[in-house]
Order: structure tokens, then sequence, then C-alpha cells
């Protein structure tokens, strides 16, 4: 076994996973935790260790103090760090900038370009500097590796990549489509070629990555060529909270005629708005039960969030020009079959055949959910971040060796 530790630091809370990076994607992690309200009185831990979940509330100060806590309980139960002879830590880096395309090993130079990058994601990157660099204290002898979300998508043709505003304003600060999710648009479109028992090299496929976030791509190749997410992860489709795609006016709008503030238009725009802004709950499952029982407002939440996801799917057919595959995965995708009826009805006449049987079968791994005479082959394909990190991790560390 070869065992990698996958880190995803928030602001007030760890992620973390040790996994064999040689695992199934569907397989059980060795170890699987969540550290939260860090810094608050009320701090709690969560961990779960072969199956068995062990809790534990108590003031949490910082981060570091979180991951000793998460390794001490590990330890006890004979899965500490050093019992388990690591070969990687992977860290979850939102934001790579135009200047990290591909995993890298950590030094103390790449933690300062990730530190260089905090102004592109001021929400996300200080929290991932923190943990990683907490964890190099705590495991210095072990290779860590940062993975970014926006790697995937480093390498966007200039037509896709860049807004039609100011160029030199653009390119003074840092104005581009970035795109996220990256891994898992990667991981997943990396696995649809061996379902259509074809080479990477001759697929395109759009990938639909739909959970609480969510984001598509139009993938050449193995290349990405397009994405939802823009410059921060508040663009595209519409999301459990966030806005997805809007006027730029609107923002104008609430400022000046509103009187919102600009924080407050971040707040309503990335956390108040969305499936949740609109019907007041951001779980599909719920939103699901509300369409049920007849509320207008959950049956209008959902009708712009399928109009927003079949505009991407059509102008990504458009742009590969041929699709060979369109996958879902994520939460929403893996598990909310009438959102994957919905997001393809009637598109027969491009080759998407739906088969209600396939579709309607619960979710347990890769499968295809299209007819056999669909010239597009329609799957879904559950998603698994940290084991994409992990992988990549692993790699990165044993080639160094
Ligand atoms: P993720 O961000 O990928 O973890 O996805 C989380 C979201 O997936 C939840 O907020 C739900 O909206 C959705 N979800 C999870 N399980 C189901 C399910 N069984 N049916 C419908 N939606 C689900």
């Amino acid at each position: 076994m070869t065992y990698a530790l996958v880190l995803n630091s928030g602001s007030s809370s760890i992620k973390f996973q040790v996994l064999d990076s040689a695992a199934a994607a569907s397989d059980e992690p060795l170890v699987s935790g969540l550290v939260e309200q860090i810094g608050e009185p009320n701090g709690k831990l969560v961990i779960k260790i072969r199956g068995e979940k062990y809790t534990s509330e108590e003031s949490i100060p910082d981060h570091s103090a979180g991951l000793a806590k998460a390794f001490g309980i590990m330890a006890e139960h004979g899965v500490g760090p050093k019992d388990l002879d690591l070969t990687a830590v992977g860290h979850r880096v939102v934001h790579g900038g135009k200047v990290f395309s591909a995993p890298e090993i950590i030094n103390d130079q790449v933690v300062e370009m990730i530190r260089d990058l905090i102004p592109l994601a001021p929400l996300h990157n200080p929290a991932n500097v923190d943990g990683i660099e907490v964890a190099r204290e705590i495991l210095p002898d072990i290779p860590h590796v940062a993975v970014f979300d926006t790697g995937f998508f480093a390498d966007l043709p200039p037509a896709a990549a860049l807004y039609a505003i100011n160029g030199e304003v653009a390119g003074e600060n840092g104005v581009r489509r970035y795109g996220f999710h990256g891994t898992s648009h990667e991981f997943i479109s990396q696995q649809v070629p061996a379902l259509l028992g074809k080479d990477p090299s001759a697929v395109n496929q759009i990938v639909l990555h739909l959970g609480n976030g969510a984001s598509a791509s139009a993938v050449k190749g193995g290349h990405a060529i397009d994405t939802s997410m823009g410059m921060t992860p508040l663009a595209g489709l519409v999301m459990g909270t966030r806005c997805g795609d809007i006027d730029p006016g609107i923002i104008f709008h609430l400022y000046r005629t509103a009187g919102l503030s600009i924080d407050e238009i971040d707040t309503l725009l990335n956390k108040k708005s969305g499936i949740k802004g609109l019907s007041g709950v951001n779980d599909f499952r719920q939103l699901r039960e509300m369409i049920e029982n007849g509320d207008t407002d959950a049956w209008s939440a959902y009708n712009i969030y399928i109009h927003q996801l079949r505009r991407y799917i059509g102008s990504y057919m458009i742009a590969l020009g041929r699709v060979d595959a369109i996958t879902f995965t994520a939460g929403v995708g893996e598990n909310a079959k009438f959102v994957r009826e919905d997001a393809l009805a009637g598109l027969e006449m491009y080759g998407i055949q739906i088969d209600k049987d396939r579709n309607d079968l619960p979710n347990d791994g890769p499968r295809e959910i299209s007819t056999d005479e669909s010239a597009v082959k329609v799957f879904v394909v559950p998603t698994n971040e940290e084991l994409a990190i992990a992988q990549k991790a692993t790699a990165l560390a044993t080639a160094q060796v």
C-alpha cells in the first residue's frame, strides 16, 4: 500500500483523508476526517477510521492544533502518519494562477508563489497556505505536493480564456478565466476514453460537475478547451448558493440603486443566490420534495438551473464540433436522475438519447445511461477529488526519489 494524506484547508476547517493511491474510486479511504470551527470556542473534530467514527468537541485554537489532534487520534488507532509511512501529503490549492499548470513539489519558494496569488483568491489561498505551512512543520520528512484546482484549465485557448474587457486593465490585474474543479474535470475526462474504448487523443467530451458548486467543461483530446467557471468560482452554471453567470451591470445596479455595499453584494451572489436564493434550500433532495408538493419557487429555481445547464451543453457541442460523450458527476450529477433526464431531454436530433431504465439505476460506479443507438454516449462517473490528489501527489513524490 502507498498511503498518501490529502489535506483541504479552509479558513476555519480542515478536511483530510488518508488513502491508498492505488485504490479504486469507490473504495472507502482508510481515514477521513473534518476539523471544524477552528479558532472558535466550540471546535469539532469528526474522524472515521476504517469505517469507525470518532468525535471530539473542544476548542481548537488554530490549524496546527487541529491537525495535531487528528494525528493523535489516528496514532491511537495505529494509523498515525508515522505508522503508515506516508508517501506524500497532497494539498488542494484553489488558485494556481497562470504560474502553476501542474502539481508541484512544495518548497519555500512554491509557498511564496502560492501566497503571491492570494489577491486572485482572497477567500481560499490564505487558508491553503496556512494548511501547507502547518503540515510541513508537523511532517517535515514527507514530500508535500500542491495540486491546483485551476491546473487543468491553465492552457485554455486565449479565445476561451480572455474576457472582452480592456486588455491593459485585464493584463495588469490578472483578469482572465482560470476555471476551477479542474482536478475533478481531469479525473473524469481521463476515465471516459476507456469507457468508450477509444484513445484519449480521439475523444471530444463534455464533463458536467454538478455538486453544490457546479461547472461544465469541454475537453478535446484530453485538453480542456473551455469551462464555465471564470476568474472566480462564481461564474457559469447556477449552483447551490452561487448565482452563476449574470449581467455584470446587476452589480452596479445593486450598489448604486439598492445601496448594497460591495461586501454585501459579494455575500449575496456567493452565499444567498443560486437554488437557495430562489427556493430557500440548496439540496436537490429537498428541492425535489418541494416541487412534488407544488412549491412554485422551487419549480422556478429548478427550471432556471436546467435552462442554464442546457445553454452550456449546447455551446460546448458547438465548440467541440463532434461530441463523443457527455458525463455527469458530483453530488447532483451522480444522484439526481431527474436533472440528467431534463438536461438532455429532446436532443435526439443531435444524437443524444437517454435510456430511462439505465438512468434510473442507483449510483454505483461508472456507467452508461444512453441507449445503444445514441451517437453521443452519456455516462455517470463518480468523482473522487481526494483520490485524484493522492494519485498526483504520489506520482510526483515517487518520481523525485
Ligand atoms: P457535492 O458538492 O458534490 O458534495 O454535492 C452535494 C449536493 O449533491 C447536495 O447539496 C445535493 O444537492 C446533491 N445530492 C446529494 N445526494 C443526492 C441525492 N441522493 N439526490 C439528489 N441530490 C443529491
